[in-house]
C-alpha cells in the first residue's frame, strides 16, 4: 500500500513491507539476524505511522539502545518527515526518555524537577563514602566490599524493581552462604538511596526506576502516547519492559525488534526471556521474521555463523544474502600486540591507498573486547598518523578538567548536590583541607542543609558552627562569590559557554590547570571543546524550543493548566520570574499586554501586593514575568532566598501548573546542558565532533546495531573470547554471541587477529587462538583465510569494466563500487613491518616470514 506515494517503502523486501504496515494495533515482533534491516525496519514503521495513519509525532515514543543509534534513527526520519516533525518525536534511549519526562511531571512524584543526573564517578564516591563510615562493623564481620560490587548489586537490584527492602527481605529468606554480605548491602542500597536523595539527584538507573514510578502513579501523562517501538529489545531489563508496558498501555500500540543471538547484555540483566514475556503481556502478538541480511558479504555471514551456531541451545534461523562469497574472512596470528597494532594500521593505509579512493578512514571500526585494549591500537594509529575516534574509551565527561567545570555549574543550578561541593570546594586550591571539608558536610548534616547553602550563611554572616576553624570563612569567600555570581548568571539565562567562561574567570582555573597539570595543552582543548559543545546543544534547545514544542511538540499540553498560567500571569500572581510557553490560542487573550514598539516584543507591568512585575511576550511566544529587582543585576554577595535549587517545589492543586513550567523548552540553557551532557555520560558517550573522516575504536558492546565496510577484531584470543573471567556455560554462551555481533558488523572485508603472547593485568602471558574461531578451524577448514584482500587489482577491474560498459543513466555510488570491490582476490599474505616490540625477540624465530609475493605487489 502506498508505494508510490511513500518511496521508502518501494526498496523493502515483502516480509521488510509487511512488518512496517502491518496494523498499528496489533503488537508486532520483528525477530531477525543482524543486517536483515530490522532498524530499518522500525525507522520506516515510525514514517508510515505518521504519514499513512495519520499519528501526531508526539504520539509515538522510539526507544533505541545507545544515544547514537537514536541521532541516527533521528537523521533518517529527519530526511523522511521533516525537521520539524522528527524534532518532535519522543525519540532517544530508555534512559534519555525517562529523563525527558521526569524534569517535566516529576514533581507529579514528589521529585524536584531540578534533580541532578549522578554519574559512575559521583555514585562511587558515595558509597566509598558508605563503605568507609561502616568499615569497623565490616572488618569485625570480616566482609570485604568493595564499592564498584556494592554498586553493581544495587544496579542489578534496581534493573529488576527491587527495592531495599525487598533486598534485605531476600537476604533474610536466602540460605546461601552468602546472606549475610547480602543483608549488608541491602543496608547499604538504602544509606545509598537516601544519600542521592539528600544530594537532589538520581543515578542512572534511577533515571529507569523514577520514569516507572513516575507512570504508574500518574498514567495520565502518558495518555497521548499511541504507540511505543524498541529496537534491540532483547537486550532490555525487567524495568525497561515494565517500562514499555507502561507507554503501550493507554492505546495498545507496540513493536519491538530483536535478534535472541545478539544478546549480550545478559550480566547487565538484560533478560531475552522478555520476548516471551510479551505473548502473555500483549494478546496476539504477531511475529514477522526477516531472512535476507543486506550487510555483509556471503563469506562474513558464513563465518560468523559458524561461531554463534556452536551454541546448541540456540534457536535456529536463516539468515541469507545475495551478496557473492568474495573475499574470504582473514585470520592472522602475530606474535605481539604490538605487532598486531602496527598491521591494523599498515592495513588500513594499504586498503585507502589501494581502493582507489573507495575506502576513507571512516569506513574502518576496530572492535574491542574491552576497553584496555585500544592504547596499544590507538599508539599505533597515531604512529601513522592515522585519525582516529575512540567510541567509550576515555569518555569525554570522566576527565578532571570536564567534571571539575561541570562541577560549578551543577553547584549553580542545583545547591544541594554535594558530590559537586566536594569535588571543587577547594579546587583550585583556596586552602581549605580536607578535614575542613569533611568538618563542615558533617555540620551541614546536623543543621539539615546542604554544605553549599552552610557556606552561602557563612559567607552571609552567620556564625561559624562549633569546631570549624576560623579562616575558613575567608577561604571560602572566592567559592561561594563565583558560585553565586554563577547562579545569577545561569537564571537570566546566559548561554552555557559564557558560565564556563565565568567559572574560569572567577576562580583563577587557567592559571590552575597550567600550574597544577602538566598536559596544559590538552587539557585546555578539552575546556574549549566543552564550550563549542554547550553551543551545539543551545541549537538544539533552540530547535526544540522553536518547534513550537507545547502545540506540536513532544507531549500534549494540558490546555486548562496552560489557562490557569495564564490567568496568574494576569492576575500578577508571581513572585520569581518565570517563563511559560504559551499555546497560541492563549496568546491571543494576554491582553494584558501591551505593544513595545521598540523592543519587538510586548510588554506590561503587572502590580503584585506592593512589587511591580514585568511581564513580556517575546517574538516566539514565551511570556516572561520578572520581578522588577531582578531587572537589575544582583551583586554577589546579597543573600539569596533559595529552597535548594532554582524553583521552590509546590505543593497542592498548582502541581500541573509549575509541572508544565519546567517544559524542557523553558528549561534554562544551564539545566538543558547539564542533562544533555550528563545523559551522554552513559555507556557510549560519543563525542561530538566536527566533521572529519576517523577510523572508529570502540568497544563491542558499544557497537551494536552500527556496520562498517572494514572491521578488525583483534585479540581473538582464550581468556578475551571467552573472556577469562567467564566459566559458566551461560556466560562463555553471551561471550559466543558477543564475538558474533563483532562479526557481523563488517560489510566488506573482516579481519580476526589474535596474538601468541600479551601483557595481562601485568603479568605475560602465552595465548592461543579463540576456541570459538578454533572451533570454525576444526570443523570448517578454509572458512578463515590468511590471505589479505587485493582491493587494488578489484577496483582497476572495476573501473575498466565501467569504462567499456558505462552504467546506463545511473549515478556511480560508493555502495555500487564496493559491491564489486567485495570480490577483491586476495593477496597472499602480509608484508611485516620491522619488530619495534621489545618482546619481539622472544618469539623472531616464531614469527611468519616475510613474504615475496607481498614484496612484489609493493614494488
Ligand atoms: P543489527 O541486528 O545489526 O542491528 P539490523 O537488522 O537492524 O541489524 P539494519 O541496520 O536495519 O539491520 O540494516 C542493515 C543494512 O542493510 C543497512 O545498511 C540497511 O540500510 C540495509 N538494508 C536493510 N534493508 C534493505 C533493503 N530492503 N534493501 C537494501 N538495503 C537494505
Ligand atoms: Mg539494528
Amino acid at each position: 500500500p502506498g508505494e508510490a506515494k511513500y518511496p521508502y517503502l518501494a526498496s523493502l523486501n515483502a516480509a521488510q513491507m509487511r512488518a512496517v504496515t502491518a496494523s498499528p494495533s496489533i503488537p508486532l515482533q520483528i525477530l531477525a539476524g543482524p543486517g536483515s534491516g530490522k532498524t530499518r525496519v522500525l525507522t520506516s514503521r515510525v514514517a508510515y505511522l505518521v504519514q499513512h495513519h495519520g499519528y501526531r509525532p508526539y504520539e509515538i515514543v522510539a526507544v533505541t539502545f545507545t544515544n547514537k543509534a537514536s541521532k541516527e534513527m533521528k537523521k533518517r526520519l529527519q530526511v523522511l518527515l521533516g525537521d520539524k516533525a522528527a524534532d518532535a518525536l519522543v525519540l532517544g534511549t530508555f534512559h534519555a526518555t525517562c529523563a525527558k519526562y521526569l524534569r517535566r511531571y516529576g514533581q507529579l512524584i514528589e521529585l524536584p524537577n531540578n534533580f541532578i543526573i549522578a554519574d559512575a564517578e559521583d555514585c562511587k564516591k558515595i558509597m566509598s563514602g558508605l563503605l568507609k563510615a561502616r568499615k569497623d562493623i565490616l572488618d569485625e564481620s570480616r566482609i570485604s566490599l568493595k564499592e564498584g560490587a556494592v554498586l553493581s548489586e544495587i544496579s542489578k537490584a534496581k534493573a529488576k524493581e527491587e527495592s531495599p527492602d525487598a533486598m534485605a527481605i531476600r537476604a533474610a529468606h536466602d540460605p546461601s552462604s552468602s546472606t549475610s554480605t547480602t543483608a549488608v548491602i541491602a543496608e547499604l542500597y538504602a544509606e545509598y538511596e537516601a544519600a542521592l536523595r539528600e544530594a537532589n539527584s538520581l543515578d542512572f538507573d534511577d533515571l529507569l526506576v523514577f520514569g516507572l514510578k513516575l507512570f504508574r502513579t500518574a498514567p495520565r501523562v502518558l495518555e497521548g502516547c499511541r504507540h511505543i517501538l524498541v529496537d534491540e529489545f532483547q537486550d532490555t531489563n525487567t524495568t525497561q519492559y515494565e517500562l514499555m508496558k507502561c507507554f503501550a498501555k493507554p492505546h495498545g500500540g507496540v513493536s519491538v525488534v530483536g535478534d535472541p543471538d545478539q544478546s549480550i547484555y545478559g550480566w547487565r540483566s538484560a533478560e531475552v526471556e522478555n520476548l516471551n514475556k510479551m505473548n502473555d503481556d500483549f494478546p496476539g502478538v504477531e511475529a514477522i521474521y526477516l531472512e535476507e541480511n543486506y550487510r555483509s558479504t556471503g563469506s562474513i555471514l558464513s563465518a560468523a555463523h559458524a561461531v554463534v551456531s556452536q551454541d546448541r541451545d540456540r534457536i535456529k534461523k536463516n539468515l541469507y544474502t545475495s551478496h557473492p562469497k568474495s573475499t574470504p574472512v582473514t585470520q592472522k596470528v602475530f606474535s605481539t600486540p604490538v605487532i598486531e597494532a602496527s598491521f591494523i594500521a599498515w592495513e588500513i593505509k594499504r586498503l585507502i591507498a589501494y581502493s582507489g579512493g573507495v575506502l576513507g578512514y571512516d569506513d574502518f571500526a576496530i572492535l574491542l573486547r574491552y576497553n584496555a585494549l585500544s592504547r596499544v591500537i590507538e599508539s599505533a594509529l597515531q604512529k601513522d598518523s592515522i585519525p582516529n575516534r575512540i567510541v567509550g574509551g576515555h569518555k569525554f565527561f570522566e576527565r578532571m578538567e570536564i567534571k571539575d567545570l561541570l562541577a560549578y555549574l551543577q553547584l549553580a543550578d542545583n545547591q544541594g548536590f554535594t558530590p559537586a561541593f566536594v569535588r571543587v570546594v577547594n579546587t583550585p586550591k583556596r586552602a581549605i583541607g580536607d578535614k575542613s571539608v569533611a568538618d563542615l558536610m558533617a555540620a551541614a548534616k546536623s543543621m539539615k542543609i546542604s554544605p553549599m547553602e552552610l557556606s552561602e550563611r557563612i559567607i552571609d554572616g552567620e556564625p561559624l558552627p562549633a569546631g570549624l576553624k576560623p579562616a575558613l570563612k575567608k577561604n571560602l569567600a572566592t567559592f561561594v562569590g563565583a558560585v553565586r555570581k554563577l547562579r545569577r548568571a545561569a537564571e537570566r539565562g546566559t548561554p552555557v559557554g559564557d558560565l564556563i567562561k565565568l567559572v574560569i574567570d572567577k576562580t583563577g582555573y587557567e592559571e590552575y590547570l597550567r600550574t597544577s597539570q602538566q598536559d596544559f595543552d590538552s587539557r585546555w582543548e578539552n575546556v574549549q571543546e566543552l564550550i563549542s559543545y554547550s553551543v551545539t546543544v543551545a541549537e538544539e534547545q533552540a530547535r526544540q524550543a522553536a518547534g513550537d514544542s507545547i502545540e506540536d511538540g513532544f507531549m500534549p499540553t494540558n490546555s486548562a493548566a496552560v489557562e490557569a498560567i495564564v490567568n496568574r500571569v494576569q492576575a500578577g500572581e508571581r513572585e520569581t520570574k518565570d517563563q511559560v510557553k504559551l499555546h497560541p490560542m492563549f496568546r491571543r487573550e494576554t491582553s494584558g499586554l501591551s505593544d513595545d514598539s521598540r523592543s519587538r516584543s510586548r510588554s506590561a507591568s503587572v502590580m503584585n501586593g506592593k512589587d511591580k512585575l514585568k511581564v513580556s511576550e517575546a517574538e516566539n511566544g514565551v511570556i516572561e514575568v520578572l520581578s522588577s529587582d531582578e531587572e537589575d543585576e544582583a551583586d554577589d554577595t546579597k543573600p539569596q532566598a533559595m529552597t535548594n535549587g532554582r524553583r521552590k517545589p509546590s505543593t497542592g492543586p498548582s502541581e500541573t501548573v509549575e509541572s508544565l513550567a519546567s517544559a524542557p523548552e523553558n528549561m534554562t540553557p544551564l539545566a538543558y546542558f547539564l542533562q544533555t551532557s550528563m545523559l551522554s555520560t552513559d555507556t557510549e558517550a560519543d563525542q561530538e565532533d566536527t566533521y572529519q573522516p576517523k577510523v572508529t575504536i570502540t568497544t563491542v558492546h558499544s557497537a551494536k546495531g552500527l556496520e562498517w565496510p572494514v572491521v578488525f577484531i583483534p585479540a581473538v584470543e582464550q581468556g578475551t573470547y571467552p573472556s577469562y573471567r567467564c566459566t559458566e556455560a551461560h556466560e562463555i554462551a553471551e561471550e559466543r554471541r558477543l564475538l558474533y555481533v563483532a562479526m557481523t558488523r563488517a560489510q566488506n572485508f573482516l579481519t580476526l587477529s589474535h596474538c601468541q603472547f600479551r601483557m595481562m593485568g601485568g603479568e605475560e602471558n602465552d595465548k592461543e587462538a579463540s576456541e570459538f574461531i578454533g572451533m570454525v578451524n576444526r570443523h570448517q577448514p578454509g572458512l578463515l583465510s590468511t590471505t589479505l584482500p587485493d582491493v587494488d587489482l578489484a577496483v582497476r577491474r572495476y573501473m575498466s569494466n565501467m569504462l567499456a560498459r558505462p552504467p546506463p543513466d545511473e549515478e556511480v555510488t560508493k555502495d555500487m563500487i564496493f559491491k564489486h570491490v567485495r570480490a577483491a582476490p586476495p593477496v597472499s599474505t602480509w608484508d611485516a613491518p620491522e619488530p619495534r616490540d621489545k618482546y619481539q625477540n622472544r618469539f623472531a624465530r616464531r614469527e611468519v616470514t616475510k613474504a615475496t609475493r607481498a614484496a612484489e605487489y609493493w614494488a
